[in-house]
């Protein structure tokens, strides 16, 4: 299964299920980054539009880390520390999913591109432009 998979509908969150949502899959390219907070994370990016994504429950859990420009919303859930989503610097109006956390998902199905992120602003360009040409 590549890119031009039929958009799926599938669930995910974080390990302990206080954090739930749903998510409209049209897409089989995740992104890598390489960036300080992601590296450590192990974040795979599958970013998505907002009407795309439904947060089933958990608000009342998550937790919002930030840190230099302070666009990118890092949200974890309080309880069991997972990032299972988050509003990414590059997409703030967008939500980034973690690939890594949704159910059922084999990341052999998905293309795994990578994004320079800790030379951000020299990367971002293309990465927007790679973005809008799949959507
Ligand atoms: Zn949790």
């Amino acid at each position: 299964m590549t890119t031009d998979a039929a958009p799926e509908i599938l669930e995910g969150g974080c390990h302990c299920g206080a954090v739930r949502y749903r998510v409209m899959v049209r897409s089989h390219e995740a992104i890598e980054c390489n960036c300080s907070v992601c590296a450590k994370k192990g974040f795979l990016h599958l970013i998505v539009p907002e009407s795309d994504f439904k947060l089933l429950h958990g608000a009342d859990a998550i937790t919002t880390y930030t840190f230099g420009t302070h666009t990118a919303k890092h949200h974890f859930c309080s309880h069991c520390g997972i990032h299972s989503y988050y509003r990414p610097r590059s997409h703030p109006e967008q939500v980034d999913v973690n690939l890594r956390c949704l159910d059922g998902v084999d990341l052999l199905d998905f293309t795994l591109s990578t994004f320079d992120g800790q030379n951000w602003e020299d990367s971002v360009e293309e990465l927007r432009t790679r973005h809008r040409n799949r959507q």
